[in-house]
């Protein structure tokens, strides 16, 4: 049975009983990334005082222990997302090697001299300097969704930019600048009537909705452990086991052949053919138990606690004069980016540092979303489980004073 309660999952974060410069911290840098809480601290140095060895190599007790640890790893991450089979999961470095690899094991065989692919107007700039890269090498070109004044995509426009050159979609679940979640299914439903497989940023999407990567019919989908409580280090490629086989490797090294000769090198399976080298095993070994706790709340549980969250802080925030947000989609998940009249968003983040208050300024990895706001970056507010209503009035309190220096 699902339940939610605030006070133990507060109690269950360490880092939130700190201060910063003499105040309680107030953690709002959560699309950045996540706090952990203890029992995936606990996994942490449970692993190296109790397990640590290398995976997927020796005979002796401690590695395979620790190699069942780390596929039990897959196996959670499989069930978390619904994917078919354990070997469509991918042990990558975070979201952006996730992209990386599709860019390039998918990018450099399939896509071609005056292919498109299509990408948001949103995308974090590891959704879209991979493609660039691409299109240098191989002379295809890039097609950019165009998004409103709210954040929102053109479904016209995305469904325009379609041709029988379309090689591949790649865009965001939700926008860590704005917040916005996008449509993702008809947007999938929509690449598939072109026969065009999708690749799905879930990096500010997986610790705040459920995600059945089945029933979405997405052909991939990368996310980074660190921002859903899990330790830095670690991330998932999903990807469908027939797109996957066609690939080729990623790198090249250990743990990724089969046999290597002088003459010739066969490869493994999936997974391993795109995991080669000695990964990082204990942040893959932990992202279980992040997994473990979220499921332990329940996302859905998650998701209605958020929501609620982002609806009083942002009803609070726009009783303050002078802000105007960016980003007001219908659909928006956990994020509240704005600006201040006359203020430098930089100013207000290194005020409110001072009130041991976290938040991100700046450009958010996404400066043609900035770009198109004409702004040089936000203040954005970015929230998680942990985050209270207490919480945003003493942001607010902080707001009204910076605001009040600054002017
Ligand atoms: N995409 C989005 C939407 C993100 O928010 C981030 C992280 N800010 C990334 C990709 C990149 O994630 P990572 O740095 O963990 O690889």
């Amino acid at each position: 049975m699902e339940t939610f309660d605030i006070a133990k999952i507060r109690a269950d974060f360490p880092i939130l009983k700190r201060s910063v410069n003499g105040k309680p911290l107030v953690y709002f840098d959560n699309g950045a990334t996540t706090q952990k809480p203890q029992q995936v601290i606990d996994a942490i140095v449970n692993y190296y005082a109790d397990m640590n060895s290398n995976v997927h190599r020796g005979v002796h007790y401690l590695s395979q222990i620790s190699t069942d640890a780390f596929e039990v790893t897959r196996r959670k991450v499989q069930a978390f997302i619904h994917a078919k089979h354990e070997h469509e999961v991918i042990i990558t470095k975070g979201t952006t090697e996730a992209i990386n690899i599709i860019a390039t094991c998918y990018g450099r065989p399939f896509i071609g001299e005056g292919d498109e692919i299509i990408i948001s107007a949103m995308e974090h700039h590891s959704n879209i300097v991979p493609w660039q890269m691409l299109c240098d090498e191989k002379g295809c070109k890039l097609h950019v969704i165009p998004m409103n004044e709210q954040g929102e995509l053109n479904m016209e426009a995305y469904r325009s930019l379609f041709s029988e050159r379309t090689k591949l979609v790649s865009f965001t679940y939700v926008s860590n600048a704005l917040g916005t979640i996008n449509p993702v299914k008809e947007m999938i439903d929509i690449a598939h009537e072109w026969q065009v497989p999708v690749l799905i940023d879930a990096a500010q999407a997986i610790q705040h909705v459920k995600i059945d990567v089945q029933e979405l019919d997405v052909d991939f989908l990368a996310f980074s452990g660190h921002k859903m409580y899990g330790p830095t280090g670690v991330g998932v490629l999903y990807g469908k086991e027939e797109l996957l086989n066609k690939m080729p490797p990623y790198q090249g090294g250990g743990d990724m052949i089969k046999e290597v000769t002088f003459e010739k090198t066969t490869y493994n399976e999936l997974p391993f053919k795109f995991e080669a080298g000695t990964p990082n095993i204990e942040a893959g070994i932990c992202l279980a138990h992040a997994i473990d706790y979220i499921d332990s709340i329940g996302v859905d549980a998650i998701k209605a606690y958020e929501d609620e969250l982002l609806t009083y802080a942002t009803t609070a925030l726009s009783k303050i004069e002078g802000i105007r947000f960016i980003g007001t989609a219908a659909h928006k998940s956990s994020v509240i980016s704005f600006v201040v009249d006359g203020i430098h968003p930089y100013d207000i983040g290194v005020l409110l540092d001072k009130l041991g208050i976290a938040v991100r300024t700046g450009h958010h990895c996404a400066q043609p979303v900035m770009s198109q706001f004409g702004i040089p970056g936000t203040v954005r507010v970015s929230l998680a489980m942990y985050n209270t209503k207490e919480e945003v009035d003493v942001l607010i309190a902080g707001l009204e004073r910076a605001i009040g220096m600054l002017k």
